[in-house]
């Protein structure tokens, strides 16, 4: 029989799938004899059952009531016992952690009588109230669907009535008072009661929180954070400790480093008199974590020894979330935290020097996404002038973008291609469709733990948070500051999330700590010896190579200072570009041979030139120099443009220009209807004569003088598009011959190695056939991808991918993420063919997806021998080879 429910003394943290990560790590905390108030997990499997059917899987009730028993027990009281109750929490816990993205209702089991018992068995009316009124305001609104904002009005009006600052300030008989409004406003707004059943309330906030699984702020967040659909959430459920009991109790949020920077030390926040909502919901401005050592010094001494075991234990960096009721410490969740970039790189190399972990886990907990915004430009501090505002730096980076005030506006201008910075006076889980809009999030109020925060740093995102010299009107859709700057929406602002500051205008942008290293090796921070660390060990353990796509010796240069192997793939066309064109025009428009020679005559020292430069660059490494790929229609002017410009000379009775009307001829004739599917490629080279031994020439005779300089050129040749055997065949005869000339003239025997792309799914299918005109093979997933799917390149990101990513088609373009099962399948095949009929065929690729984390890992699997990326992805694409080998 399935088995739905798990006492917490009965799992483990290996459970996480069928437990969630908050059940599994409150097993394991248990089992580590910390002090976790007793409780059970129903199974995430429970929950897949009850979304598939729409029914409460069968016998999952019978044994939560079985457990509820054991705990009722435990705890010698009954839930909802009418004169001492024993109340439990209901909250969500997903396999990976969403935080604030599901449902949570604490207090279940007080009910219009067990409040005057719990008021009795406490002591304190006011206790037993205020725990009421969050039941009901948290049930109402997860539960039973009302908007919660309608509870906050009344709170707000209450408070304001009686002059109460914050909601420390409302008596018994205010709570009691707001009982019964928040009762009246459920049954306004449902039609139905607020039950006052124990058992009817724990059975109907189980099944609410397995349905906010399929809430949208749970599925944006998924979607975005690539977390399966079908995982389901756990629930656990588990006896209330009360943070609310008085100014000796109070809840805090704590990590055990800065997840910010990675800096040791403990690091939080706390609130006294408070349940565990209010800490990140900041309503109340929490204090320091280290301020509890003198509120309570006992709890604070334990709570630190309790940090300690864990991460000692979890060899990592944790979040706990803890309540201290009445002097006595409960720990009520832990987890491996969310962390900055920067912090993960930093902890990863203090916890291998702290002897904790080895340099390979240190290797998998980084990640090559995270380099790439540690490579981001920073704000130029020399030029910011005074701030605007100072506030915490929970999630950093430099952002600028009009400020918005509300989540939808932000959504609106994102789509409209405005960048945004969305400022709140804190966040909540219904302003997640604004942070994921925005560039930026700033809040007024909140600590680095607030949701705000949290959210932001999962998600990348640059925050700064609890800026409280800001007063956010939200209605009004402006901030104030307090020298009296008053910040309308739509205004430009700079938000540095690396110090917490807030400038008004464009702050101009300066290289990172982590970019400089790369491209001098300084070392100047704790993050950035982690980066360099963690490159290191990669390098050390990777098996793929890694190249660049460049095609300048610029570029070449950079990729080399990066850390590039070799060239992976030189795109000659934009050589064609510029004043050149103008060459391009003539081979195009030749009517005779001669005419046609001298016009390629005429661009052979400028193609020579490029290609000394570049070899001369990556002196010693392979370049792979690619032929002429565009339709050639692409390098003459536009259509629409000439033919305007005949028709202006036509109405003013003058003559055409006769060359315009020459070039809109040979435009005429060269239009395709699909040009990415027409002339280019190697057809290009097998119809235009004289363009393959031009280019082909131009690289032989770039060696020559690279040799004769004392260098040493690898240069290889690639011919790309082919989908045929015989295809190559001729382009390759076509540049032996040339090969064979250039040897003979200069008396330098060449040899360059000559391969071809795999771009269009014949390639693939024939590789075996190609693999035998083929001395490399170089897999070009841009085109790969665009036929196989059938996807224009250039169209679709722009025409329909939105509404695919929406439906979930895919969960990332696939011209960003290769598709494993489709094109992927094409590779796996041209690279087994390929290498059983030329064993010692070199195989690479140089599409987009060379420098992209998840793609690395594929290539590295499929058997590739190396990535080709631009220049600044080629740390990301070591990095990442690193940890695909591990
Ligand atoms: C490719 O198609 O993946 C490729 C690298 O070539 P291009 O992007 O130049 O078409
Ligand atoms: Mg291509």
């Amino acid at each position: 029989m399935v088995r739905y429910v798990y006492e917490f003394t009965d799992g483990g943290r290996d459970m996480a799938d069928l437990l969630g990560g908050k059940g599994a790590n409150l097993a394991e905390m248990t089992r580590l004899g910390l002090p976790v108030p007793s409780g059970f997990t129903v199974t995430t499997e429970a929950c897949r059952a009850f979304l598939a059917s729409g029914s409460e899987p069968e016998g999952m009730l019978q044994e939560v009531s079985r457990h509820l028993s054991v705990l009722e027990k435990s705890a010698g009281r009954l839930l909802g016992q009418r004169d001492d109750p024993l109340l439990v929490s209901v909250r969500s816990g997903a396999r990976f952690s969403m935080p604030g993205m599901m449902e949570t209702v604490l207090d279940i089991g007080l009910n219009d009588e067990s409040v005057l018992g719990l008021a009795k068995a406490s002591g304190s009316d006011r206790f037993a109230w205020d725990s009421y009124r969050r039941l009901v305001q948290m049930f109402g609104s997860t539960v039973m669907g009302v908007d919660s904002a309608l509870f906050d009005e009344a709170m707000t009006l209450l408070k304001e009535t009686r002059e109460a600052p914050d909601d420390l300030h409302l008596d018994a008989n205010d709570l009691a008072w707001l009982v019964e409004t928040y009762k009246r406003l459920i049954h306004d707004q449902t039609g139905q009661e607020f039950p006052q059943s124990p058992a009817e309330q724990l059975r109907l906030a189980i099944l609410a929180v397995f349905r906010s699984w399929n809430g949208e702020r749970a599925r944006l967040y998924r979607r975005r954070e690539h977390i399966p659909d079908d995982l389901g959430t756990a629930v656990t459920v588990q006896r209330m400790v009360y943070g609310n009991r008085g100014t000796d109790s109070g809840s805090g949020v704590a990590f055990t480093r800065d997840p910010a920077t990675g800096r040791p030390g403990l690091y939080g926040d706390y609130l006294s008199n408070a349940q565990g909502e209010d800490v990140v919901a900041g309503i109340r401005n929490t204090v320091p974590l280290a301020d509890l050592e003198r509120l309570d010094a006992d709890s604070y001494r334990r709570l630190l020894d309790h940090m300690g075991t864990l991460e000692r234990h979890y060899r990592d960096l944790c979040d706990i979330e803890f309540t201290i009721e009445r002097g006595t410490l409960w720990m009520l969740q832990t987890r491996v935290g969310k962390r900055t970039a920067e912090a993960a790189f930093a902890i990863a190399a203090e916890l291998v020097d702290e002897g904790q972990i080895t340099p390979e886990e240190a290797l998998a907990r980084v990640g090559g996404d995270g380099l790439a915004r540690l490579m981001f430009p920073r704000f130029d501090t020399a030029v910011t002038g005074d701030a605007l505002a100072h506030g915490l730096p929970a999630s950093p980076g430099a952002a600028v973008g009009a400020a918005v005030f509300d989540s939808a506006e932000a959504v609106r201008r994102a789509a409209a291609g405005e960048k945004v910075v969305l400022v709140r006076q804190e966040t909540t889980p219904d302003d997640l469709p604004g942070m994921v809009a925005a560039e930026a999030v700033l809040t007024s109020r909140g600590g680095k733990t607030s949701h705000a925060a949290v959210v932001a740093r999962g998600m990348g995102k640059v925050c700064v948070c609890g800026a409280e010299e800001l007063t956010v009107h939200t209605e009004a859709r402006r901030f104030t500051t307090p020298d009296g700057t008053v910040v309308e929406q739509g205004t430009v602002i700079s938000v540095d999330g690396s110090v917490g500051a807030v400038y008004a205008g464009e702050v101009p942008l300066v290289a990172s700590a982590a970019m400089r290293y790369l491209e001098t090796g300084e070392e100047s921070d704790s993050v950035v010896a982690g980066v360099a660390r963690a490159l290191q060990h990669a390098d050390s353990v990777r098996r793929l190579e890694v190249r660049a796509n460049a095609d300048t010796p610029e570029d070449a240069a950079r990729a080399r200072r990066f850390g590039a192997q070799g060239i992976g793939l030189c795109r000659t066309e934009h050589m064609f570009l510029g004043e050149r064109r103008k060459l391009v025009e003539r081979m195009i428009l030749a009517r005779t041979d001669a005419e046609r020679d001298q016009a390629l005559n005429a661009l052979l020292p400028l193609q020579r030139q490029d290609f000394a430069g570049i070899l001369e660059a990556m002196d010693g490494l392979p370049v792979t120099i690619r032929l002429l790929d565009p339709p050639l229609h692409e390098f003459l002017p536009d259509h629409t443009e000439l033919a305007v410009r005949i028709a202006a000379a036509e109405a003013r009775g003058e003559q055409p220009d006769p060359h315009d009307v020459e070039l809109l001829d040979a435009v005429n004739r060269m239009h395709e209807e699909n040009p990415m599917l027409g002339l280019r490629g190697v057809r290009l080279g097998l119809v235009v004569p004289g363009l393959v031994a031009m280019q082909v020439r131009a690289i032989a005779e770039a060696v020559v003088a690279r040799m004769r300089a004392g260098g040493s050129p690898e240069a290889e040749i690639m011919v790309p598009l082919v989908g045929a055997v015989e295809e190559l065949r001729l382009a390759r005869e076509e540049v032996e011959r040339v090969l064979a000339e250039v040897t003979a003239e200069t008396g330098v025997p060449l040899h360059c190695p000559v391969g071809t792309m795999i771009e269009l799914p014949r390639a693939a299918l024939t590789a075996g056939r190609i693999a035998e005109e083929a001395e490399f093979f170089s897999f070009g997933t841009n085109d790969l991808t665009q036929t196989t799917w059938g996807f224009s390149r250039d169209d679709v990101e722009a025409a329909f991918f939105s509404a695919y990513l929406d439906k979930g088609i895919f969960a990332t373009s696939p011209f960003e993420t290769l598709d494993r099962d489709g094109v992927g399948r094409l590779i796996r095949i041209a690279v087994d063919e390929g290498r059983a009929a030329r064993p010692d065929l070199k195989i690479g690729v140089c599409g987009e997806h060379g420098g992209d984390p998840e793609s690395v890992h594929f290539f590295h699997a499929a058997g590739l021998d190396y990535v080709s990326c631009s220049p600044f992805r080629v740390p990301v694409a070591r990095l990442e080879a690193g940890r695909a080998a591990l």
